[in-house]
């Protein structure tokens, strides 16, 4: 993590990029849920619901997912990609990338938005499943896919099995053999660009562990192989370039390469694949530093992207799809936390306030991992005293321990206040931990004024009923338990 120096990107002890706010209460609204607002009385309310009934209802720390915003946002990127494409005389449909955060609750929603879901793993497959997704928009990715995972994802009958590696082909060409059944298989490629928000980097060696090179051919045998199995279908080509992208230019290599990979199939075995993918990746506004793009703008370029590509390759527009997570989870929620500690800390440049909220590190662990930046408010109440710097910390054993690192709240914060963080819906509850065996909070969903969980809260009795101890309180297994591939 690069150090920050203060004195030369600081000016005092807030960073340069953050203004001093002209009302401290007031929501910098395209942070938020669309229906999270403040009442006179500068309390939080978000689909008919304020935060403190929220936090004596279902106690804090807590996800608060406004379904509203969430249906919204879903419909919103259907609906662009679909206009986008149209307009340049092709199709292009979604699949919401379910690591980002996935339950029965928001698998059924973006079904119902008419996005699919893009699986990594048994459970996220068996969620997929139990929300009752049509299997035909179901995705399987993964460098590593299990046999369990495999077998479920042909005997459920879902319409792509990304491909990641060479020996995976024959494995499954296997398994479908088996089953007599054929499997719908889309090859992930590496085209040679990785993207950062607004750095794209060439990557020439491609030195990671997804996908299969473009510039080695690596991706040209994985499709041959493909189409020469007898029980596969080669229905797409894939990739995946980075996330938090706030503009289309990114995908423009990514789209030319998957373009020329596909007119060279063509060539050589007589077949129009029918489906490009270019992944997901779309940014999102976590503070005001961020600016992506509308859903609408973004979907106008890559169509154009798209279509360009294929004039010059001498090519049809193929279907063409996208994995959108971040950009429709992450906004939709915040997290709410009580404050207990606060301390004032001379930082040499100016007073620090240090807000300690009542999670932490256990329910994002963003900040220390990525040193993402996040922002918040003061939920429970208006406040007349001065904007004061803070950084909000968690209650764990780690000085990294961070939620916010810097924003404006009231200078008169304390204990028994609420604090909301916006954007927390995408990559938090999924990296959550039980770090201090602190158990992971739950989500609550809420709209038209009511509130209902979707994702319980894990609970000290559960914790400690996974705990036996060992020997003279724990039964011996009957069997060691083996671990399926
Ligand atoms: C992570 C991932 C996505 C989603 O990325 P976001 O940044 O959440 O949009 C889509 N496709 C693939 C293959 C991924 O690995």
């Amino acid at each position: 993590m690069p150090a920050h120096v203060s004195g030369v990107l600081h000016a005092g002890p807030s960073p340069v990029w953050l203004p001093y706010p002209a009302d401290v209460n007031a929501l910098m609204p395209s942070l938020w849920g669309a229906s999270v607002a403040k009442d006179d009385a500068g309390v939080l309310t978000v689909g008919g619901c304020s935060a403190p009934w929220l936090a004596r209802e279902f106690g804090s720390p807590l996800y608060v997912l406004d379904v509203a915003d969430l249906r919204a946002r879903a419909e919103g990127f259907v609906s662009s990609f679909g206009a986008a494409f149209a307009a340049v005389g092709g199709r292009a449909r979604a699949f919401y990338a379910g690591k980002a955060l996935l339950t029965t609750a928001i698998a059924g929603w973006m079904a119902e938005a008419g996005l699919g879901i893009d699986a990594c793993s048994l459970g996220e497959l068996l969620v997929a499943r139990r929300a009752g997704v049509d299997p035909a928009l179901v995705g399987l990715h993964g460098n590593n896919k299990s046999d369990a995972e495999l077998a479920l994802a042909l005997d459920w009958g879902i319409g792509r099995i990304v491909i990641d590696s060479l020996p995976e082909i024959e494995r499954l060409e296997a398994a479908a053999a088996a089953r007599g059944v054929r499997a719908p298989v889309m090859v992930r490629t590496t085209v040679g660009v990785e993207a950062h928000t607004h750095d794209f980097i060439a990557t020439a060696h491609e030195d990671q562990k997804f996908g299969l090179s473009l510039t080695t051919g690596q991706a040209r045998a994985a499709a041959d192989a493909v189409v020469a199995a007898e029980h596969l279908d080669l229905v797409g080509l894939h990739s995946h370039i980075g996330s938090q992208i706030f503009d289309a230019e990114g995908f423009e290599v990514a789209a030319r390469r998957l373009v020329g990979l596909r007119a060279q199939l063509q060539a050589a075995h007589g077949i129009e694949v029918p489906e490009l993918d270019l992944g997901g990746g779309f940014g999102i506004r976590y503070t005001s530093q961020d600016t992506p793009a509308a859903f609408a703008e973004l979907a106008e370029g890559l169509a154009q992207v798209l279509a360009r590509a294929c004039r010059e390759a001498g090519t049809s527009l193929p279907l063409v799809s996208f994995e959108p997570g971040r950009a429709l989870i992450g906004p939709a929620v915040f997290t709410l936390y009580t404050v207990g500690t606060v301390k004032r800390v001379e930082t040499g440049a100016g007073v620090r306030t240090y807000v300690s909220v009542d999670g932490g590190m256990s329910d994002n662990i963003r900040t220390a991992l990525y040193d993402a930046d996040y922002s918040c408010s003061l939920a429970s109440r208006d406040s007349q005293a001065e904007p004061a710097v803070v950084r909000v910390v968690g209650k764990h054993c780690e000085s990294g321990d961070i939620v916010v690192r810097d924003e404006y709240l009231p200078a008169d914060i304390g204990p028994g206040d609420l604090v909301a963080v916006p954007g927390t819906g995408a990559y938090c509850r999924p990296l959550a931990s039980n770090y201090n065996l602190v158990p992971r909070p739950g989500i609550v969903a809420v709209e038209d004024g009511r509130a209902h969980w979707i994702l319980l809260p894990e609970t000290h009795e559960a914790m400690l009923a996974a705990d036996p101890g060992f020997a003279a309180t724990a039964p011996e297994p009957a069997e060691p338990p083996r671990r399926a591939r």
